[in-house]
């Protein structure tokens, strides 16, 4: 099972719509998927057409909890090939359980290890913190995907956010890949974005993806719907954006396309 983390401290960046919606394209072709929401808000969740409200057992119950397996948590969603371990409000109350807090940033990798064989792909929808439910996914994952919205802090923020992610791993993960950072948001009529999507590209290289995903409001129409833009509406410029983005997820696997060491110097 490769297990890739969605993440950046940032909210509204982007985060979940590109777990859903990259979830979504992977389980359409084929890929055996599993979503974690590691997001008290619950938003991968509502997304998906599951009601955090209803969920007798979600990733909170096996987070604290040794006696239950993860998958007494994972739920099929409204797409087939695609499960989901949900969140839920209690969520956020997963940071101060004692129980949570034996072995810290381990306890989400041990879990995901009990469906290894079940799933292809495992995508980490995580919340805006470095919150130890972060610290745990950027523990669990093989690879990570920042998405950032291209604005005028952007370069500096993604330079702190990158010293950031290798100081956490440098201990808990060292072989975590950066498996690339893609631009959301992007809006190509304004010269500001242009101008930054040129500087990030300038300074960053190869790891900003190639596939930028603009500012489109199918894509924020679709959670409304509880489906992924992918089938609420296939044709539409964001569901196109994130099958071009789920190509170089596939092409680049595992490959890290920053080393460790520039990450240091960044
Ligand atoms: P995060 O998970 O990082 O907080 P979200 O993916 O939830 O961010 O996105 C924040 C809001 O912006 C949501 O309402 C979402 O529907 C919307 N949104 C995200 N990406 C786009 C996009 N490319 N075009 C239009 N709206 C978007
Ligand atoms: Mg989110």
């Amino acid at each position: 099972m490769r297990t890739i983390a969605i993440t950046n401290q940032k909210g509204g960046c982007g985060k979940t719509t590109t777990a859903v919606n990259l979830a979504a394209v992977f389980a359409l072709r084929g890929v055996r998927t599993l979503i974690v929401d590691l997001d008290p808000q619950a938003h991968a969740t509502i997304a998906f057409g599951v009601d955090p409200e209803r969920i007798v057992s979600g990733i909170y119950d096996t987070l604290v909890n040794k006696s239950t397996p993860i998958s007494d948590t994972i739920i099929s969603g409204n797409l087939s090939g695609l499960d989901i371990s949900p969140a839920n409000g209690l969520l956020s109350r997963a940071e101060p359980e004692p129980t949570f807090c034996v072995g810290l940033e381990y306890v989400l990798g041990q879990r995901l290890a009990q469906v290894k064989n079940d799933y292809d792909i495992c995508i980490l929808d995580c919340s805006p913190s470095l919150s130890l439910l972060t610290v745990n996914a950027l523990t669990a994952a093989d690879e990570v995907i920042i998405p950032v919205q291209t604005h005028y802090y952007a370069l500096e923020g993604l330079k702190q956010l990158l010293r950031t992610i290798s100081i956490v791993t440098a201990r808990t993960n060292p072989q975590l890949c950066i498996l690339g950072v893609v631009l959301t948001l992007v809006e190509s009529r304004t010269l500001l974005s242009r101008d930054i999507e040129q500087q990030l590209r300038d300074y960053f290289g190869d790891i900003i993806f190639k596939t930028v995903i603009h500012r489109n409001v199918t894509l924020a129409e679709a959670p409304s719907a509880g489906e992924s833009v992918i089938t609420y509406n296939p044709k539409s410029r964001g569901a196109l954006e994130y099958m071009g983005l789920a190509e170089e997820v596939f092409k680049y696997e595992s490959k890290s396309r920053i080393t460790k060491e520039s990450l240091v110097n960044i």
